[in-house]
């Protein structure tokens, strides 16, 4: 085998979430990655039904390629089909460039250190190294990743371009490939498909072509492409990323810190220590990436933001910027083929609610549940709806009862019953609850939107409570409401943290 320089080093990834969850002793779900510089979900369109096709045609190779999906990338990015080179994530492509442009003999640059490391690794990987004189090709990642910098476009040719975060700057390289540039794209990050495994360059003409030639004959996976190409279908909007992360660098702003300016979906923050800020912030669940000067995290969504942005107030010992979220929380990913359902619940919440299952009149009666247990309840659905609302409804209230039953942990010093009567115009609700760990659901509603009563069933199911509820009136909608609501004041007294004891006098529950 073909040495490699002594002082290579292959590139590293980040450990599992379970090896994490097992050196700081929580459950992996409790674990909050930062530093993987993706979404916190996937796309809506990431989902069973649009790989279906291509899963019942997987003993096949995709015969003639996907020249659907050439099409839509061309499409998207302005540019031919033939301008197109498809990749495994846009890593595959980085190494494909390093070996068609360099060799051993040649020097290969690279712009703007501190930088993705995979260039110095492709260069080394094709027998060539890293150096400006002379070079034969020169790598820039554009915004820059670690630092989160759109710097200038270096005026060198062959000139490729890590464009992995473009999407977040609004600024590409894309009209210059008859230039002498090669842009290098991923699904991983704006698309959220990551774990997919795919990505493409943009090049003229000849470049492409040449690049085609030294690829491995289908790197991309036919569900990766259906995937990709779902993706395409239904462009995502990053505008609330941006946002976010404006916010989250504000809010470290007031913290003492000083992120540097971003154009991407992560922020950059020099720390004194970065390694013990790393490890400490681990200890609390909260996974960032560790760079010799300061550490490194992408944006999720503002709840998990503020859990960072918490976590690092008490590691630096400063006021937290956010309200506390308790103790009592929890994180539910509950996914089925019908269904994937994410659910974040603090019992000693504010009342902060945040639902969104596509299942409009649900998602409005369970925010009255939990707005009324005075709960912290972020709960995200991406379902079949084109089935109906049943399994999104049914796998919502079932992922809600499952978050509340490992919320509440071993229920100990709980007040374990609560009851509420909740009037609403022409409705009336009486609810009563046990939280004695057996479920039982008795839910009479006299009149029904459709599935209000099967979800009450199923959070008693899965949250292993006994639930008891009558709710009368003259409009179905008011009937339901009145008896979420009610459900919702009988679990803030039940979950009432009273003592240090089992509320049993078995001693058991
Ligand atoms: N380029 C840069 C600058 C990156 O940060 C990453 C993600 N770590 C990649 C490429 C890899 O992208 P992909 O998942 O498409 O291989």
């Amino acid at each position: 085998m073909r040495t490699l320089p002594a002082a290579f080093a292959a590139y590293k990834w980040a450990p599992s979430t379970e090896e994490l969850a097992r050196r700081v002793g929580l459950d992996p779900v409790d674990i909050v990655r930062f530093d993987g510089n993706v979404p916190a979900s996937p796309a809506a369109s990431a989902r069973p039904a649009t790989v279906a096709a291509a899963l019942a045609r997987v003993n096949e190779y995709a015969h003639g390629g996907y020249p659907e999906l050439l099409r839509a990338i061309a499409d998207y990015a302005g540019v031919e089909p033939e301008n197109i080179v498809l990749g495994a994530g846009a890593d595959d492509l980085i190494l494909l460039c390093a070996r068609a442009f360099a060799g051993p003999g040649d020097q290969a640059a690279i712009a703007n250190e501190p930088t993705y490391p995979l260039f110095a690794i492709a260069v080394a990987l094709a027998g060539a190294e890293v150096g400006t004189d002379e070079p034969v090709v020169t790598f820039c990642c554009r915004p820059n990743n670690p630092t989160g910098a759109l710097d200038p476009l270096p005026v060198a040719r062959p000139l490729v371009v890590d464009e992995a975060y473009w999407e977040y700057a609004g600024e590409t390289a894309a009209g210059q490939i008859n230039d002498g540039v090669v842009v290098l794209r991923t699904f991983s990050k704006a698309f959220g498909l990551a774990g997919a495994r795919i990505g493409y360059a943009l090049a003229d003409t000849e470049t492409a072509a040449e690049l085609n030639r030294r690829q491995a004959p289908q790197q991309v996976s036919a569900i990766s492409a259906a995937l990709a190409l779902a993706g395409l279908a239904d462009l995502p909007d990053v505008t609330d990323q941006v946002e976010e992360r404006d916010r989250l660098a504000r809010a470290l702003g007031a913290l003492g810190l000083e992120p540097l300016p971003s154009r991407t979906n992560f922020l950059f923050v020099p720390v004194d220590d970065p390694e013990s800020v790393g490890e400490a912030l681990l200890r609390r669940g909260l996974v960032v990436r560790v760079f010799p000067d300061g550490i490194r995290f992408n944006v999720r969504d503002r709840e998990d933001d503020d859990l960072l942005l918490e976590g690092l107030a008490h590691v630096l010992d400063r006021p937290a910027p956010v309200a506390p979220a308790g103790t009592r929380k929890t994180r539910v990913l509950r996914a089925t083929a019908e269904t994937r359902i994410r659910v974040r619940l603090s019992l000693d919440g504010a009342s902060r609610v945040r639902i969104s299952t596509g299942a409009g009149l649900y998602d409005h009666l369970l925010e009255q549940l939990a707005f009324n247990a005075g709960f912290d309840l972020v709960l995200e659905a991406v379902g079949d709806l084109e089935t109906g609302p049943h399994h999104t409804v049914e796998d919502a209230a079932l992922a809600l009862g499952e978050a509340l039953d490992r919320a509440l942990g071993d229920r100990r010093g709980i007040a374990r019953y609560g009851d509420a009567v909740v009037p609403m115009d022409d409705a009336l609700a009486r609810a009563s609850i046990d939280l004695g760990g057996r479920a039982w659901a008795d839910v009479r509603l006299e009149r029904e939107p459709g599935l209000a009563q099967h979800a009450l069933q199923s959070l008693a199911q899965a949250g292993r409570l006994a639930l008891h509820v009558e709710s009368t009136g003259t409009d179905e909608h008011h009937v339901a409401e009145a008896a979420f609501k009610a459900v919702g004041r009988a679990l803030r007294t039940a979950v009432r943290a009273e003592s240090t004891g089992i509320p049993s006098t078995k001693g058991v529950l």
